[in-house]
């Protein structure tokens, strides 16, 4: 077997886990986000039934449909 060889198959290899690990570690924080989404972030409008998502840490929140404040029970 050829050297070279071998040493492009490892590097192909270490790239391909590398890759593989690197998309592994992109895709942890967003199925983090929707599996745990906090009740308490999630907003409903008391003006027009809309509910909406706000991840601050707010007492009163702006309705993005139609501008009025609620304010959480
Ligand atoms: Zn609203």
């Amino acid at each position: 077997m050829n050297i070279d060889l071998v040493v492009f198959l490892a590097c192909i290899e270490t790239a391909a886990v590398a890759w593989g690990f690197t998309m592994w570690w992109l895709q942890r924080p967003l199925r983090k986000k929707e599996l745990f989404l906090d009740p308490k972030h999630i907003w409903f409008c008391t003006v027009c039934t809309y509910t909406y998502i706000n991840t601050k840490d707010d007492v009163i929140s702006c309705c993005p449909r139609c501008g009025a404040y609620n304010k959480k029970a």
